[in-house]
């Protein structure tokens, strides 16, 4: 049982232990996310190796980024608060032959187990779905080593993300099942920025990821509107 206090949404984390047998189809309720990987794999490779890092992924879900990440030679942990979530992921790495570490445990308890500890942190698509996105940036930023890199990516809030984001993706086009997202908790890019500043991060860079639904592919473009990635760096 979650205690009050904790900064999980119970009704959220339990969708997402519903569909923890589906994390690994490419075609089912998690496409989006298989879709997306390779562009924020780019991203972050665009701003610093994984060869040989130390990487948090936090709210890794079944391990999608996780595991790309360990392909490309990080070292990789992996935290969620979906224990379901948390056994796919550790079968599928056992069966990829990547050594991946995942635990159960909140991002700001691991932070004062275990402060600056990761060269890189990856905190993806988790933001929008915990009540208080600030206590999570906060962590990441206590966990990270100086000089260390954090990427964020989530989805904006603003007339078009709705359309987009929920009305298109859940309703009319079915990437989604309906009532992954809610509107309200979408994160506008200045409120990443403050937050991330707010604990003591450099926002570097800000890319949006563009769908196009009718080749259904992502890509990277200066259009933040609707999904977009940021780079921090801690100083
Ligand atoms: N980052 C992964 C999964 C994104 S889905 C990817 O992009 O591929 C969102 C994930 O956040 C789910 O696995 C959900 O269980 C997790 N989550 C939601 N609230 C959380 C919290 N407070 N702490 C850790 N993980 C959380």
């Amino acid at each position: 049982m979650h205690k009050q206090t904790d900064n999980v949404d119970a009704s959220d984390i339990a969708r997402f232990e519903a569909l923890a047998h589906r994390w690994w189809d490419s075609q089912g309720e998690f496409k989006p996310l298989h879709d997306i990987n390779p562009i924020r794999l780019g991203f972050v490779e665009r701003h610093t190796s994984l060869v040989g890092k130390s990487v948090l992924d936090v709210g890794c879900g079944g391990g999608i980024l996780a595991e790309a990440m360990a392909g490309k030679g990080a070292s990789v942990t992996g935290i969620d608060m979906a224990e379901a979530a948390l056994n796919v992921a550790r079968h599928h790495a056992e069966e990829s032959k990547l050594m991946i570490e995942y635990a159960r445990i909140p991002a700001e308890t691991l932070a004062q187990q275990q402060p600056e500890s990761y060269d890189i942190i990856t905190c993806m698509e988790m933001l929008e779905h915990v009540p208080n996105p600030a206590a999570i940036i906060q962590a990441c930023a206590t966990l990270v080593k100086p000089e260390g890199y954090i990427f964020f990516s989530t989805l904006n809030r603003n007339p078009k993300s709705f359309l987009f984001a929920i009305l298109g993706a859940e309703y009319l086009l079915h990437l989604l099942p309906r009532g992954t997202h809610e509107y309200g908790k979408f994160i506008r890019p200045s409120e990443l920025s403050f937050w991330a500043r707010q604990s003591g991060l450099e926002p570097a860079d800000i890319q949006g990821m563009g769908y196009n639904p009718l080749t259904r592919t992502y890509k990277i473009t200066p259009d933040v509107d609707v999904n977009y990635l940021m780079a921090a760096r801690k100083p």
